[in-house]
């Protein structure tokens, strides 16, 4: 059977889509090799891969069928281990074959499969003859090793090749890690710790300004490069880390430029390995330029020191005021004037303001609650004038002014600022006293009274069927008085009656000065009976009471009418005028006496 092999030239095209590479050299040799020694036409040396039939190489050829004609042959006997047929005709599984049939009307078939070291099959190792032939157990033997060998290329082929894409995978990581850290701004630094050497990145040479070969590697440059007052605290870092107190080296700190400027930057690094006794051997870092960040802050602290400044220095407390959705309320914000406002600090009322709640006086905490209420509720403006009951200061007025904006949370932020009045609440007190009193003899004067008389005669026309009685008092023979014992006496005079009107007087009832040494009354929900009896029991204390000057006595007396003012009444002069008259009447009849009209 053994034909002298036509030669490599005359060999059919292997598989178009296969380029001839260092790896194919390999098979095609084993291929050659094979059809050499078996005297075969053919020998093809095939791969699977992923149940794809490829040719690897192939050696001569058949009568004008293609190797792949060949090798879908081989492929109608399913048999895992090596088949050999001495004669296509004689057997079942090939003799209806095409190309047994027809061209190249084959012969001799043989087939070894490439086994992989796991157990799998790799591909087949496959002799064709248009002769009939056989092969003994040395030959069986030969091409077993042949398809051993072939078995060891294709393995490491595709050892090499798994490699080959891992190493491209691991580049294309590194180049992508490169990339994002050069973008990223940050530098990267390797220590020696034995050799006191520092290598780094150019990255971390273009922060501060050096070309590459700018940097020399020794450690002691680099302490060089650091700012001296941050100097220290860098070594102390470093060292804490070395040992081991710091889980990693982390510090922010100046560096000098190239150009002599400095820098801040963030430098992080860790000990990557240590000797058997846990002394530092390497250490790997990055840093970072954080100088724009460094100078945001810085400018944010300075807008935040400004504020502080301006509000501490105000008058008063300037305050951020939260109240949260369920009630809970706390100053978010409160400026130094905090201490005199309520003489708490404001950090005792940060996150709580319920102590405030308890500085507010008891008359005024309903009134400050609700305006608050009022103003979350409704989104207005605060504005409120209130007591507080201060441990130092004690009672003291303030005046609060507020805005009030919603948060998404549904809380209630005011700002906004408190200011002490308690000054300008005494001069307001005082005026509104002097506006409406008679110096005197302190009683109300004859303005302050007239409104009184009027508001109460709008109240009687309110709740129809109320009255007031209406008393005009005028002290008797007065001119007398002061012409006998001077005018200084006459004016204490003035006030002894006007003490004793007091002093009879109840809540609801009003005695003013309208005139030199008249006085009027109203009493309210009174009939005459009642006047009467206050008239009566005046002109008896002032009876009981004479004035003293030196060992004399002086006995003052007083004429008083008494009208009832009514709904009826268009007007409180018609009341007065009739009070008057009774009074006229009583003058008449001889003085110290009560008329009523
Ligand atoms: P009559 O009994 O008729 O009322 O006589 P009278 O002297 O009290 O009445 P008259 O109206 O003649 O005099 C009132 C006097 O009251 C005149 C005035 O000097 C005096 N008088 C008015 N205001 C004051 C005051 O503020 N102080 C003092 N000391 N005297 C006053
Ligand atoms: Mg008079
Ligand atoms: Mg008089």
């Amino acid at each position: 059977m053994l034909t002298s092999a036509p030669p490599d030239d005359a060999s059919p095209p292997v598989d178009a889509g296969r380029s001839r590479d260092a790896a194919d050299a390999r098979f095609e040799a084993l291929a050659r090799m094979a059809r050499g020694h078996f005297g075969v036409s053919t020998a093809l040396i095939t791969q699977l891969d992923a149940g794809r039939q490829s040719i690897l190489a192939g050696a001569g050829g058949s009568c004008g069928a293609t190797l792949a004609e060949l090798a879908s042959c081989g492929q109608t006997i399913a048999d895992a281990g090596m088949v050999v047929v001495a004669d296509t005709r004689a057997d079942q599984r090939l003799r209806d074959h095409p190309l047994v049939i027809d061209n190249p009307c084959l012969r001799f078939y043989a087939r070894c499969p490439l086994l992989a070291s796991s157990g799998g099959t790799l591909g087949a190792f496959c002799l064709f003859d248009d002769k009939p032939g056989e092969l003994d157990d040395e030959q069986r033997e030969f091409l077993r090793d042949l398809a051993r060998l072939a078995a060891m290329a294709v393995e490491s082929d595709s050892t090499a090749a798994r490699l080959q894409e891992e190493a491209d995978a691991l580049r294309a990581n590194e180049g992508r890690m490169a990339l994002a850290i050069a973008g990223s701004g940050t530098g990267i630094w390797d220590r020696n710790l034995q050799t006191q050497e520092i290598h780094y990145s150019s990255g971390w040479k273009s922060i501060l300004g050096y070309a590459d070969d700018q940097v020399s590697n020794r450690i002691e440059d680099s302490y060089r490069r650091i700012h001296p007052d941050d100097l220290a605290y860098v070594q102390a870092s470093m060292q804490a880390h070395f040992e081991r107190k710091t889980p990693s080296y982390e510090v922010e700190h100046r560096i000098r430029c190239q150009d002599g400027s400095y820098k801040w930057i963030s430098s992080r690094g860790k000990v990557v390995s240590r000797d058997s006794e846990g002394q530092p051997l390497r250490m790997i870092g990055t840093t970072t330029d954080i100088s724009a960040m460094h100078a945001m802050s810085e400018r944010l602290q300075q807008s935040v020191d400004l504020i502080t400044c301006l509000t501490d220095e105000v008058p008063g407390l300037v305050f951020q005021y939260r109240r949260l959705p369920h009630g809970e309320a706390f100053f978010s914000y409160a400026s130094a004037g905090i201490w005199d406002i309520y003489e708490v600090s404001p950090q005792q009322v940060a996150s709580s303001a319920a102590a405030i709640d308890a500085i507010i006086h008891p008359d005024d905490r309903e009134a400050y609650r609700a305006s608050l209420d009022t103003s979350a509720a409704s989104l207005t403006p605060w504005d409120l004038e209130y007591r507080v009951q201060l441990p130092r200061q004690g009672l003291r007025w303030r005046q609060g002014a507020a805005r009030p904006r919603r948060l998404e949370d549904g809380s209630t932020l005011w700002h906004g600022f408190i200011t002490d009045v308690t000054d300008r609440k005494r001069i307001e007190a005082e005026l509104q006293e002097f506006a409406t009193t008679d110096f005197l003899t302190q009683l109300p004067n004859r303005r302050h009274f007239m409104k009184h008389i009027e508001a109460e005669l709008a109240r009687i026309q309110r709740n129809d069927g109320g009255c007031a009685a209406v008393l005009m008092c005028d002290m008797d023979h007065f001119k007398a008085i002061n012409d006998q014992w001077g005018h200084a006496l006459g004016d204490l005079a003035l006030r002894h009656v006007a003490t004793i009107l007091r002093e009879q007087l109840r809540k609801t009832d009003m005695a003013g000065r309208v005139g030199g040494e008249e006085f009027a009354v109203v009493l309210s929900d009174a009939d005459i009976p009642a006047a009467m009896a206050f008239a009566r029991r005046v002109q008896q204390r002032l009876a009981a009471t004479p004035l003293a000057e030196g060992d004399q006595r002086i006995a003052l007396t007083i004429s008083i009418g008494i009208a009832v003012m009514t709904a009826s009444d268009a007007s409180v002069d018609a009341a007065l005028s009739r009070s008057d008259r009774a009074l006229y009447r009583a003058k008449e009849s001889g003085r110290n006496r009560i008329e009523c009209l």
